[in-house]
Protein backbone atom coordinates (compact mmCIF):
# COMPACT_ATOMS: atom_id res chain seq x y z
CA UNK A 1 0.00 0.00 0.00
CA UNK A 2 1.36 3.76 -0.53
CA UNK A 3 0.81 4.50 3.09
CA UNK A 4 3.96 1.84 3.67
CA UNK A 5 5.77 3.18 1.14
CA UNK A 6 5.83 6.80 2.06
CA UNK A 7 6.44 5.97 5.64
CA UNK A 8 9.49 3.83 4.78
CA UNK A 9 10.49 6.96 2.24
CA UNK A 10 10.27 8.96 5.45
CA UNK A 11 12.39 6.49 7.24
CA UNK A 12 15.18 6.71 4.82
CA UNK A 13 14.77 10.85 4.27
CA UNK A 14 15.42 11.34 8.07
CA UNK A 15 18.93 8.13 7.65
CA UNK A 16 20.12 9.85 5.24
CA UNK A 17 19.53 13.44 6.48
CA UNK A 18 22.02 12.34 9.88
CA UNK A 19 24.67 10.59 7.78
CA UNK A 20 24.89 13.60 5.18
CA UNK A 21 24.39 16.12 7.42
CA UNK A 22 22.22 18.21 5.00
CA UNK A 23 21.05 21.60 6.79
CA UNK A 24 17.48 21.45 5.31
CA UNK A 25 16.50 17.95 5.54
CA UNK A 26 18.05 17.90 9.36
CA UNK A 27 15.73 21.21 10.54
CA UNK A 28 13.19 19.87 8.24
CA UNK A 29 13.15 16.31 10.58
CA UNK A 30 14.15 18.48 13.80
CA UNK A 31 10.99 20.74 13.36
CA UNK A 32 8.93 17.94 13.08
CA UNK A 33 10.48 16.05 16.47
CA UNK A 34 10.07 19.15 18.23
CA UNK A 35 6.24 19.81 17.49
CA UNK A 36 5.45 16.21 18.00
CA UNK A 37 7.12 16.44 21.15
CA UNK A 38 4.78 19.23 22.58
CA UNK A 39 2.25 16.70 23.38
CA UNK A 40 4.27 13.59 23.82
CA UNK A 41 6.41 12.02 26.29
CA UNK A 42 9.24 11.23 24.11
CA UNK A 43 9.87 11.03 20.66
CA UNK A 44 11.66 9.20 18.01
CA UNK A 45 9.95 9.85 14.61
CA UNK A 46 9.36 7.31 11.62
CA UNK A 47 8.58 4.40 13.07
CA UNK A 48 7.13 1.88 10.25
CA UNK A 49 4.28 -0.73 10.09
CA UNK A 50 2.72 0.54 13.35
CA UNK A 51 -0.66 0.38 13.97
CA UNK A 52 -3.16 2.39 11.74
CA UNK A 53 -6.65 2.67 11.85
CA UNK A 54 -7.26 1.65 8.34
CA UNK A 55 -10.43 -0.50 9.28
CA UNK A 56 -12.12 2.84 11.31
CA UNK A 57 -14.89 4.05 8.95
CA UNK A 58 -16.01 0.35 7.71
CA UNK A 59 -16.43 -0.65 11.19
CA UNK A 60 -18.25 2.22 12.65
CA UNK A 61 -20.79 1.86 9.15
CA UNK A 62 -21.53 -1.46 10.43
CA UNK A 63 -22.59 0.07 13.82
CA UNK A 64 -27.09 0.35 13.38
CA UNK A 65 -28.21 3.57 13.19
CA UNK A 66 -24.89 5.55 13.15
CA UNK A 67 -24.35 8.17 10.77
CA UNK A 68 -20.30 8.55 9.28
CA UNK A 69 -18.69 11.05 7.18
CA UNK A 70 -15.13 10.71 6.48
CA UNK A 71 -13.24 13.40 6.39
CA UNK A 72 -11.27 13.92 3.21
CA UNK A 73 -7.94 12.35 3.19
CA UNK A 74 -8.85 10.41 6.59
CA UNK A 75 -6.24 7.74 5.79
CA UNK A 76 -3.30 9.32 5.60
CA UNK A 77 -4.34 11.57 8.46
CA UNK A 78 -1.44 11.48 11.25
CA UNK A 79 1.41 9.17 9.94
CA UNK A 80 3.97 11.19 9.97
CA UNK A 81 3.72 10.60 13.62
CA UNK A 82 5.66 8.28 16.03
CA UNK A 83 4.63 4.92 17.40
CA UNK A 84 0.92 4.33 17.78
CA UNK A 85 -0.33 1.41 19.84
CA UNK A 86 -3.68 1.86 20.63
CA UNK A 87 -5.74 -0.12 23.50
CA UNK A 88 -8.26 1.71 24.40
CA UNK A 89 -10.38 5.28 23.53
CA UNK A 90 -10.52 8.79 25.56
CA UNK A 91 -13.13 11.11 24.86
CA UNK A 92 -13.20 14.81 25.08
CA UNK A 93 -15.29 17.81 24.18
CA UNK A 94 -13.77 20.29 21.71
CA UNK A 95 -14.91 23.14 24.37
CA UNK A 96 -16.64 24.80 20.72
CA UNK A 97 -20.43 25.33 20.25
CA UNK A 98 -22.01 23.82 18.38
CA UNK A 99 -25.63 24.60 17.25
CA UNK A 100 -28.02 22.71 15.02
CA UNK A 101 -27.34 24.77 12.27
CA UNK A 102 -23.27 24.70 12.57
CA UNK A 103 -22.91 20.93 13.91
CA UNK A 104 -19.29 20.54 13.94
CA UNK A 105 -17.75 23.75 14.31
CA UNK A 106 -14.65 22.10 15.91
CA UNK A 107 -13.75 19.76 12.36
CA UNK A 108 -11.75 22.04 10.50
CA UNK A 109 -9.31 22.46 13.67
CA UNK A 110 -9.02 18.75 14.79
CA UNK A 111 -8.11 17.80 10.79
CA UNK A 112 -5.85 20.99 11.10
CA UNK A 113 -4.77 21.60 14.31
CA UNK A 114 -3.88 24.51 15.92
CA UNK A 115 -0.88 27.03 15.79
CA UNK A 116 0.85 25.37 19.18
CA UNK A 117 -0.38 22.08 17.84
CA UNK A 118 -0.23 19.90 14.71
CA UNK A 119 -3.41 18.20 13.51
CA UNK A 120 -4.82 15.54 13.45
CA UNK A 121 -6.18 16.42 16.95
CA UNK A 122 -8.54 13.34 17.30
CA UNK A 123 -9.75 10.00 14.91
CA UNK A 124 -13.09 10.77 15.26
CA UNK A 125 -15.39 13.56 16.01
CA UNK A 126 -18.69 12.95 17.05
CA UNK A 127 -21.23 16.26 15.74
CA UNK A 128 -24.25 17.85 17.32
CA UNK A 129 -26.51 15.47 15.24
CA UNK A 130 -24.77 12.48 15.90
CA UNK A 131 -22.88 12.37 13.22
CA UNK A 132 -19.36 10.34 13.40
CA UNK A 133 -16.74 12.70 11.15
CA UNK A 134 -13.77 10.08 10.72
CA UNK A 135 -10.74 12.25 10.88
CA UNK A 136 -7.77 9.67 11.59
CA UNK A 137 -6.37 6.29 10.78
CA UNK A 138 -2.78 7.44 12.31
CA UNK A 139 -1.40 8.67 15.92
CA UNK A 140 -3.49 12.38 16.91
CA UNK A 141 -2.93 15.21 19.41
CA UNK A 142 -5.66 14.37 21.31
CA UNK A 143 -4.00 12.73 25.13
CA UNK A 144 -0.72 14.35 25.67
CA UNK A 145 0.71 12.67 28.90
CA UNK A 146 -1.40 10.24 30.62
CA UNK A 147 -1.78 8.87 34.31
CA UNK A 148 -2.23 5.11 34.47
CA UNK A 149 -6.24 4.62 34.08
CA UNK A 150 -8.25 1.38 34.50
CA UNK A 151 -6.32 -1.23 32.48
CA UNK A 152 -4.37 1.47 30.32
CA UNK A 153 -0.75 2.29 30.92
CA UNK A 154 0.56 5.99 31.65
CA UNK A 155 2.88 7.55 29.56
CA UNK A 156 2.24 8.94 26.14
CA UNK A 157 -1.72 9.48 25.75
CA UNK A 158 -1.01 9.82 22.43
CA UNK A 159 0.23 6.11 21.51
CA UNK A 160 -2.56 4.16 23.83
CA UNK A 161 -5.46 5.58 22.70
CA UNK A 162 -7.94 6.55 19.90
CA UNK A 163 -9.10 9.78 20.89
CA UNK A 164 -12.98 10.87 20.38
CA UNK A 165 -14.18 14.38 20.43
CA UNK A 166 -17.69 15.11 21.30
CA UNK A 167 -18.36 18.72 19.69
CA UNK A 168 -20.14 20.80 22.19
CA UNK A 169 -19.51 23.64 25.17
CA UNK A 170 -20.21 22.38 28.43
CA UNK A 171 -17.96 25.40 30.10
CA UNK A 172 -18.99 28.30 30.82
CA UNK A 173 -20.63 30.79 29.72
CA UNK A 174 -22.10 28.17 27.21
CA UNK A 175 -23.33 25.01 29.91
CA UNK A 176 -24.17 22.95 26.78
CA UNK A 177 -24.91 19.20 27.43
CA UNK A 178 -24.60 17.02 24.49
CA UNK A 179 -28.01 16.30 22.26
CA UNK A 180 -29.13 12.55 23.18
CA UNK A 181 -27.99 11.61 19.76
CA UNK A 182 -24.24 12.71 20.07
CA UNK A 183 -23.94 10.98 23.15
CA UNK A 184 -25.34 8.01 22.23
CA UNK A 185 -23.09 8.03 19.06
CA UNK A 186 -20.03 9.06 21.08
CA UNK A 187 -21.12 5.56 23.19
CA UNK A 188 -21.69 3.44 20.02
CA UNK A 189 -18.73 4.89 18.57
CA UNK A 190 -16.41 4.22 21.74
CA UNK A 191 -17.79 0.39 21.74
CA UNK A 192 -17.21 -0.38 18.29
CA UNK A 193 -13.30 0.88 18.26
CA UNK A 194 -12.49 -0.96 21.42
CA UNK A 195 -14.72 -3.77 19.48
CA UNK A 196 -12.06 -3.61 17.00
CA UNK A 197 -8.84 -3.62 19.38
CA UNK A 198 -10.20 -6.65 21.22
CA UNK A 199 -10.45 -4.64 24.45
CA UNK A 200 -13.62 -3.55 26.56
CA UNK A 201 -15.31 -1.18 27.91
CA UNK A 202 -12.58 -0.84 30.52
CA UNK A 203 -10.38 0.47 28.28
CA UNK A 204 -12.46 3.65 27.39
CA UNK A 205 -11.65 6.59 29.66
CA UNK A 206 -12.18 10.27 29.96
CA UNK A 207 -9.59 12.87 29.37
CA UNK A 208 -9.87 13.91 32.96
CA UNK A 209 -9.13 10.40 34.07
CA UNK A 210 -5.75 10.70 32.35
CA UNK A 211 -4.76 14.53 32.33
CA UNK A 212 -1.42 15.72 34.01
CA UNK A 213 -2.80 19.29 33.33
CA UNK A 214 -6.74 19.24 35.41
CA UNK A 215 -8.34 18.68 31.91
CA UNK A 216 -11.93 17.64 32.59
CA UNK A 217 -13.20 16.81 29.48
CA UNK A 218 -15.90 15.58 28.47
CA UNK A 219 -17.62 17.77 30.62
CA UNK A 220 -19.89 16.74 33.92
CA UNK A 221 -22.87 15.49 31.22
CA UNK A 222 -22.57 12.02 32.93
CA UNK A 223 -19.53 10.57 35.30
CA UNK A 224 -16.91 8.05 33.72
CA UNK A 225 -18.70 4.71 35.09
CA UNK A 226 -21.48 5.22 33.69
CA UNK A 227 -20.34 5.95 30.32
CA UNK A 228 -18.02 2.90 30.41
CA UNK A 229 -21.67 1.15 31.71
CA UNK A 230 -23.16 2.31 28.47
CA UNK A 231 -20.46 1.24 26.00
CA UNK A 232 -20.24 -2.25 27.89
CA UNK A 233 -24.64 -2.72 27.22
CA UNK A 234 -23.34 -1.64 23.80
CA UNK A 235 -20.73 -4.05 23.27
CA UNK A 236 -23.09 -7.16 24.42
CA UNK A 237 -26.29 -6.07 22.08
ZN1 LIG B 1 -9.29 16.42 25.96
Amino acid sequence: MSGRRVRRDEQVVGRRALLVGSVGLTAAVATLAVTDALPSVDDVPFVPDRTELDWLAARLRQVDGLGVAEVEGWQDAGRRWRDFAPVGVLVHHTGFRATAGDPHPALRTVVDGRSDLPGPLCHLLVDRAGTCHVVSAGRANHAGEAVASGPVPGGDGNVHYVGIEIDYAPQSPYGQAPTPEQRRAAVLAAAAVVDRLGTDADHVRYHAETSTSGKWDPGNFLDADSFRAEVAQALGA
